[in-house]
């Protein structure tokens, strides 16, 4: 059975770059009939925090991306410490005692004599009496995982054949001095137990899944298949990392951006086919398809969220908004034709009050000098609210009779005058909502 996981570390909100690897690994999983796992994976206890696992799981329902069931490293330990002794017997695991500083001498040593800085295993040559001596020192050491020097292959679901040198990478620590148990050998264990058949992530993991799979391998277990996408990047190509902090969902929100808009261009983005406006997650499951995606970088622009947030609103009955436009203070017999002409002219929710606002109070009208003495005669032909649908056009024809004004000439400056602005709901429709069109005529 199709099982996929979304795997966030709870160590931040969620954001745009984030998202596509959750909604990529949701889509898999749903259009596989399969199940979708959330896995937490909070094994680092200093920058693990409860708060952005009760934001991570509020963020998904507000996108509509529901799990089946929610995974916990943190309760995991055992497992993990298991599978460490497992390859220890194997002699795939070593101790090291290097401090980092040492480490990244060897580093920038190897780097100045041109050669690639991989980890050099002075570790492995260490007899049993200097471990001993230096655990005396300088306490426990880190353990890592002993790569197979061959070359680790796979078939990328979106970036094809991969095939890496393993003695280009250094052996992975799995765990920490400190007895910290690391990301990478948690992941296996999971992956491997909970029977996750495709993993779906950034491509900065190409390098971990290499190790992954031989890990998973020594293991016993067969390594899922595994597909990377690009990494996001702003609308010019910039680096977006420094900006994903603002790119949080939750930011995305508050800023009005609708859950289908931002699901709809993220299922597309970056894929060979057009971006769609869909109504709801599950027509996204239908189109959707790993293989369309490209391995190039994404471009990325928050401004494209609020036209389709706009168009989305547009296509919303009013059950859809009912209880904000109540919470305004519509009344309840105006609410259809309140929300059928302002969801033409709004481009998030929040702009809904502005409308309703001018409506309830008057606006503060527009007057160029010129259309001073047509508009105060036009006013003083305007009968007292409530208004009908006939209102606009026995208004203006009267207003054409006496001052012999038409067109444009004559229309626009009665828009102004009473809603302030120069574009707006059709004032044939808008005027049985205005309720006090004279309030801010002097
Ligand atoms: N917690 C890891 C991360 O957020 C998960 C990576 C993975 O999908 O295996 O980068």
């Amino acid at each position: 059975m199709t099982t996929t996981r979304f795997a966030p570390s709870p160590t931040g909100y969620i954001h745009v770059g984030n998202l596509r690897t959750a909604l990529f690994n949701y889509l898999i999983a749903r259009k596989a009939g399969g199940t979708f796992i959330l896995r937490i994976d909070d094994t680092d206890p200093e920058r693990s925090k409860e708060d952005y696992v009760d934001a991570i799981k509020e963020d998904l329902d507000w996108l509509g991306l529901h799990w089946d069931r929610v995974e916990r490293q943190s309760e995991r330990l055992d497992r993990y410490a298991e599978a460490a002794d497992r390859l220890r017997e194997m002699g795939r695991f070593y101790e090291c005692f290097e401090t980092p500083t040492e480490l990244d001498l060897k580093r920038k040593k190897q780097l100045n004599m041109g050669k690639p800085p991989v980890y050099d295993r002075a570790a492995l040559a260490l007899s049993d009496a200097e471990k001993d001596t230096l655990r005396a020192e300088r306490g426990q050491g880190h353990w890592r995982f002993k790569l197979d020097h061959e070359r680790i292959e796979w078939v990328d679901g979106i970036l094809g054949d991969i095939s890496i040198d393993a003695a280009s990478v250094s052996d992975p620590v799995l765990i920490r001095g400190d007895g910290q148990v690391l990301y990478t050998l948690a992941s296996v264990v999971d992956d491997t137990e909970m029977g996750v058949t495709h993993v779906v992530r950034g491509s900065d993991h190409v390098t971990n899944t290499a190790t992954q799979i031989q890990m998973i391998r020594a293991l016993g277990a067969e390594p899922p298949a595994f597909a990377h996408h690009s990494l996001l990047t702003g609308p010019q190509g910039e680096a977006l990392s420094k900006r994903l902090g603002t790119l949080s969902l939750r930011d995305l929100r508050a800023r009005g951006v609708e859950p289908m808009a931002l699901l709809s261009l993220m299922a597309r983005l970056g894929s060979s086919d057009p971006v769609e406006l869909r109504g709801s997650v599950d027509e996204l499951v239908e189109g959707f398809d790993i293989s369309r995606f490209g391995a190039a970088p994404t471009k990325f622009d928050e401004n494209d969220l609020f036209p389709l947030t706009a168009r989305h609103l547009h296509a919303q009955p009013l059950d859809a908004v009912r209880a904000e436009i109540a919470a305004l203070g519509v009344p309840d017999d105006l609410a259809e034709r309140f929300w059928t002409v302002a969801r033409e002219n709004i481009t998030t929710r929040a702009d809904l009050a502005g409308w309703w606002a001018m409506m309830r109070d008057g606006a503060d009208p527009v007057i160029a000098d010129e259309d001073r003495n047509f508009v105060a005669e036009a006013m003083a032909l305007l009968p007292e609210p409530p208004y009908d649908d006939q209102t606009w056009a026995t208004w203006t024809a009267a207003v054409k009779d006496k001052t012999g004004r038409k067109g444009k000439g004559l229309f626009m400056p009665l828009r102004l005058a009473l809603t302030g602005q120069p574009r707006g709901p059709e004032m044939a429709d808008l005027m049985p909502l205005l309720q006090h069109v004279r309030a801010k005529h002097g």
